[in-house]
Order: C-alpha cells, then sequence, then structure tokens
C-alpha cells in the first residue's frame, strides 16, 4: 500500500478515541470525514488572530481575511483544474450548490414540457431541488435505470434524450451502490445532443483526481465537510459563461454592484452568486485541507482506498448470508450490504456497541431502494485513515452477531 496510514492516523486526534471502551473504528465516511489536526487549528487561529469580515474592509484584518479566503477560492479552482476563480461559488454544501443551480437554471431555462435527465440512484439533493423547482415551471423528471450491478443502463440513457431535454443532473459516485458512473461519457452524449451537465461530486471529489475541464462537466457540486474540510462550506463549480448567463439567486450584500429602490445592478462572478456573510473561516479551512490531501496525492488515496475495498469486499463475502449491493466494475469505497434476516438497524447498533461505527438506512436515497426492493442497508465507507485490522474488526463483528441471530 502507498501511503503512510499509521503517520496519516496521528493527524486526526479522533481515531484514538473509545466509544463504550472499545477503539473507535470510524466507517462512516461518506457521511462525513473526520478531520485532520491542520483544520481544526486553522479554524482555531483565524479565529484568534485574524477574523474580521471580508471584501470592501479597509483595516489590515479585514484584508487579510479577504486574502485568505480568496487563496482557498483559488485553491480549490486549482484543485479541480477550473479555469478561473469566477467559475467557484462558494456555498454550504453539495445540498445549496444543487438548489442554486437548480433555482437559477429551472428559472431563466426550464418551462412546461421540458425535461431534466436524473438517474435512480440520485442522493435526495438531486432529486428533489428539481421536483421543487418542476412544480413551479411544469417540467418533467426522467429517470436513467441502473442494472443489478448497479451501474447505469447507457442505451436507456442515450434513449432519454428528446428535443425537449434541458439538463442532465448526475453523481459522480454512488453514496449507497459505491458505483462510479462514467461521467465523461454521460457528458459527451449529453453535449452530443447540446445539453449541459450537472455532476454531483460529493462522493468523487474526496477520492479520486477530478479535472473539471478534462471531464467538459458544464456544473459541478461538492461539500467541504466529505474531503476532510469543515462542515458548512460547499462548492458549485460552474463554467463561465454559463454563470454569467444566468440569474443571481439570493439577493443580499456581496452579490450587488449598486442599489437603489429604483433599480439595482448585481455584482460579477463569483460574487454574483454569493449573497452575505461567506464562511470564510471556513473556506480558509478547506484550503487547508485540499492542501493535505494534495500532500498525501490524490492518486495514492484512490489507489490506497481501492485496494482497501477490494479487502473488505472480499473479507465480508466470505460471511455467510451476507448480500452485497453494488458489485459494479468500477467502484469506490462504499460498501453496502445486508446480512440474513437481520434488520439494518439491529446490525448498527450492535456494530455501534462494539466501536465500530457505520450508517444504516435508506442513505437519503429512497428511489434507489425502492428499485433494489429494500428498506435499507449498512453501509460501510472507507477512508485513507482506515486499516485492513479495522476490516478484520468489522468482519469479525458481523460474524459474531450472525451468530447471535
Ligand atoms: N450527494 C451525495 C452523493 C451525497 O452522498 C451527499 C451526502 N450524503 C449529498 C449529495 C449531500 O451533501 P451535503 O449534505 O453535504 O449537502
Amino acid at each position: 500500500m502507498t501511503i503512510d496510514v499509521k503517520a496519516i492516523r496521528n493527524d486526526f486526534p479522533i481515531l484514538e478515541r473509545k466509544v463504550y471502551g472499545k477503539p473507535l473504528v470510524y466507517f462512516d465516511n461518506a457521511a462525513t470525514t473526520q478531520k485532520p489536526r491542520c483544520v481544526v487549528d486553522a479554524i482555531a487561529e483565524e479565529y484568534y488572530s485574524v477574523n474580521a469580515n471580508v471584501h470592501r474592509g479597509v483595516h489590515f484584518l479585514s484584508q487579510q481575511a479577504t486574502s485568505l479566503h480568496e487563496a482557498s477560492r483559488e485553491a480549490t479552482r486549482k484543485f479541480i483544474n477550473a479555469r478561473t476563480t469566477n467559475e467557484i461559488i462558494f456555498t454550504r454544501g453539495t445540498t445549496e450548490s444543487i438548489n442554486l443551480l437548480a433555482s437559477v437554471f429551472a428559472q431563466s431555462r426550464l418551462r412546461q414540457g421540458d425535461e431534466v435527465i436524473v438517474s435512480v440512484m440520485e442522493h435526495h439533493s438531486n432529486i428533489v431541488p428539481w421536483q421543487l423547482q418542476a412544480q413551479r415551471y411544469g417540467f418533467v423528471l426522467k429517470v436513467i435505470p441502473i442494472n443489478d450491478q448497479g451501474e447505469l443502463l447507457l442505451d436507456e440513457y442515450r434513449k432519454l434524450f428528446t428535443p425537449h431535454t434541458k439538463l442532465v443532473a448526475v453523481t459522480h459516485v454512488s453514496n449507497v451502490l459505491g458505483t462510479i458512473n462514467p461521467v465523461s461519457e454521460l457528458i459527451s452524449i449529453a453535449h452530443a445532443h447540446e445539453v449541459p451537465v450537472l455532476v454531483d461530486g460529493a462522493q468523487s471529489v474526496p477520492h479520486q483526481p477530478v479535472d473539471v475541464q478534462d471531464l467538459d462537466v458544464d456544473f459541478f457540486a461538492f461539500s467541504a465537510h466529505k474531503m476532510y474540510g469543515p462542515t458548512g462550506v460547499g462548492v458549485l463549480y460552474g463554467k463561465e459563461r454559463w454563470l454569467d448567463a444566468l440569474p443571481p439567486y439570493q439577493g443580499g450584500g456581496e452579490m450587488i454592484s449598486h442599489v437603489s429602490f429604483e433599480k439595482t445592478t448585481f455584482n460579477e462572478l463569483p460574487f454574483k452568486f454569493e449573497a452575505g456573510t461567506p464562511d470564510y473561516i471556513g473556506t480558509n479551512a478547506l484550503a487547508c485541507a485540499i492542501q493535505y490531501l494534495l500532500h498525501i496525492g490524490m492518486d495514492s488515496i484512490a489507489a490506497y482506498e481501492h485496494q482497501l475495498t477490494a479487502y473488505a469486499t472480499e473479507r465480508l463475502l466470505d460471511i455467510e448470508g451476507l448480500r452485497l449491493f453494488g458489485t459494479s466494475q468500477q467502484k469506490g469505497s462504499v460498501l453496502s450490504f445486508q446480512v440474513g434476516n437481520i434488520h439494518h438497524f439491529d446490525l448498527g447498533t450492535l456494530l455501534d456497541r462494539m466501536g465500530i461505527a457505520v450508517r444504516t438506512g435508506h442513505h437519503c436515497a429512497q428511489p434507489l431502494m425502492a428499485r433494489l426492493g429494500i428498506e435499507g442497508t449498512v453501509r460501510a465507507s472507507f477512508s485513507f485513515y482506515n486499516t485492513t485490522d479495522e476490516v478484520d474488526a468489522l468482519a469479525a463483528a458481523i460474524r459474531r452477531i450472525a451468530r447471535m441471530f
């Protein structure tokens, strides 16, 4: 394995703690990742020694806070290889990024009879914002189906396009099945119909290198807290020509150029979409998380997590009665499963008592659960700080619980 996990674990104080007297095994990384010391320290240090509201401030602290905030925008741009910082909109997270886009895209471009394509494996965050706008503007959602391995059916996808198709909104990596979708291919098919694409990158950005120019994606959303950064910060990437053409989202400070009661003009990108005081402490902490990830290396992270997930898959499939959901060829570090007739909630609760944190339930993907014909799963999701020993502990704990039933 290519990375020094022992050294990395020392950067995450929480991994040393015990729960119910047992060493913590944290396998809920798809919900949120733990934070390295440098990210937490950056938050404290900025509050202690820099804090001031950003932009327009003449005083020293305000200028320093603004520099840090804008340096984070540049670090984020570089991390996903956007062309310019005008294409990096700071939001509260993936959910807000998608709501922002759904709101402004629908307002300006979607009407009765139009169609937006999503997939059956979407997180509710990439379904409900579109449904809310659909109720308002009268467009419809069309759904890309999957096969039993949890892979999108590309032939069916191609058939969904009509002259009324206005947007494709699809996840990069499924938070339930772990499927890594062939987004380059999905995008080029959509572009052949002159349809733009939003990719939900919440589960891809923390685990693999992402290059938005290489993907040629039009919009891309992700959350800082799933990539070792703080809660409350996210990003909407959009191609500049798209963002320029779309109307503002919320109104308030920052997003205006000039306000009078007769007429208000709006600020230029990226500020047009950033009403109000941004979470500038959080954006600086995101820059620290990015720096941390780059220090380990995204290729090394992807390789390590791939090996760990392959190891875990093998160990879990060895357990009698264990059923894995999501067996796609291209798979990220997420394993969803059920064991015999044990209810997922009971399994998750008992694992917790043994110190192992997993997630149970529908994982905010109820349409996918309906497609799979189940109510929920147990989900173990891995990070580069997890180890094969922890995977062994999970497998042993599941066996113990299975014997109890
Ligand atoms: N999309 C996917 C694929 C996710 O896994 C999640 C988080 N579980 C979200 C969107 C929503 O992210 P957030 O809650 O950070 O806005």
